[in-house]
């Protein structure tokens, strides 16, 4: 048997060790937690047992210190980690701080700093050209090609997997409509795309190079931007996304490593543009990452968006962000934009599955266009692993619940 009877092939296995913060019924207490196939293993705890100089940043109740540790301490961190979990030597230490997922309650895991959501998908951007600029010469904006489009998001309102989502009221308006109408948005929506979370913070003046990725970045998780259409098309021109966009975006309760993530690199896909210095990652490593994502509506599947398919990396991203000087901060946390594949199946938005509403999609309990009150929208994800292992991404999914 494999370590602490994990099953052979679990993509939650010794190889992956995604980390999350959890209580235990009854108790208020967060603790730092690591996933070890269907359990959760109490980190700090297990820290503080063994003698471990790495308690000072795992029996804490939140991820901030570890990720404001670095580069080098991550890697210690899991190492050392690995070793607890596989070792038959720590077993009998470390097999009473196992939890099993069930009877723990998964927190938020980490502090969420600034937010920022990307736009990367060539395939997503072009189908909401053809939606909404059905005239345009370029399915693209000018800029596309040569920059990573972005915003700045509402971090207060990210939220962890499982809370429910209200549907959001505010202002909307057709093109053919008089005058704005205010009430429930009638076009909610799912973005399905990966979250980078900052560790390391940077100097405020000082852009972060191509390079720097592998020192901030930590890691990555599923991430669902939920996006009220309605609301969204009357309010974003002339300054982007904002009420559409800022009532909630759900993540995953597990931040996986991009150490566990070394067998996923995958080049992006080849560039039609010849790129300003500052984002030509032609002669850097590997930069995209080979994440294969289901959305599942009441657990029914409706799109397969392959994240590999992505024009921008989450480190062009990363150095796009800082060029102008600003600064990171621990607990940043960016998203890649909508992952959508180029074919029908593998388009990451109910946005673009229903072309805006004009087609329905089937669901075994009934058409769909946008989401209804009590739908679960569930995303999930894997990547190759080391040895011919998957590394599972942990699941985020959110229930609309009807405004009050
Ligand atoms: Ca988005």
């Amino acid at each position: 048997m494999p370590p602490f009877d994990v099953p052979e092939g679990d993509p939650f296995g010794p190889h992956n060790l995604p980390y999350g913060v959890f209580s235990l019924p009854g108790s208020d207490r967060r603790s730092v937690g690591v996933r070890l196939g269907d359990h959760v293993l109490d980190a700090g705890a297990a820290a503080v047992e063994l003698g471990s100089p790495y308690a000072a940043l795992l029996a804490r109740p939140s991820l901030n210190p570890l990720l404001a540790a670095g580069r080098t301490a991550w890697s210690d961190v899991r190492r050392a980690l690995t070793a607890w979990v596989t070792v038959p030597a720590h077993r009998e230490a470390v097999a009473p701080l196992l939890h099993p997922l069930s009877e723990v309650t998964l927190h938020l895991p980490f502090e969420v700093a600034d937010y920022v959501d990307f736009y990367a998908s060539e395939n997503h951007a072009r189908n909401v050209g053809r939606i909404f600029r059905p005239d345009a010469e370029d399915s693209l904006t000018p800029n596309w090609k040569h920059l990573p489009i972005g915003y700045h998001g509402r971090s207060g309102t990210v939220v962890v997997s499982g809370t429910d989502v209200v549907r959001p009221s505010g202002q909307r308006k057709a093109p053919a409509d008089p005058a704005p109408v205010f009430g429930p948005s009638v076009r909610l929506d799912i973005e399905a795309e990966v979250g980078f979370v900052v560790g390391a913070p940077s100097t405020m003046g000082t852009p972060v190079p191509l390079g720097g990725f592998r020192d901030h970045v930590f890691g990555l998780c599923l991430l669902n931007d939920w996006s009220a259409r309605d609301l969204q098309a009357w309010e974003y021109v002339p300054l982007g996304p904002f009420l559409g966009k800022s009532f909630a975006t759900s993540v995953s309760a597990w931040i996986t490593p991009l150490d566990a993530l070394d067998d996923a690199l995958v080049a992006p896909p080849g560039r039609t543009h010849p790129l300003l210095p500052y984002l030509d990652d032609a002669s850097e490593e590997p930069g995209g990452y080979d994440l294969r994502i289901s959305v599942a509506v009441n657990g029914h599947v409706i799109s397969e968006p392959p994240f590999s398919t992505m024009y921008w990396t989450a480190a062009q991203q990363l150095a796009h962000m800082t060029v102008n000087g600003a600064s990171l901060r621990t607990g940043d946390l960016y998203g890649s934009g909508t992952v959508s594949g180029a074919s029908e199946n593998q388009r990451g938005s109910l946005l673009e599955l229903t072309w805006n509403g004009r087609d329905t999609l089937e669901l075994p309990d009934g058409k769909r266009t946008f989401l209804e009150d009590g739908d679960v929208v569930t995303l999930t994800a894997w990547a190759p692993g080391p040895d011919g292992t998957r590394v599972g991404l942990g699941e985020v999914t959110g229930r609309v619940v009807a405004g009050a």
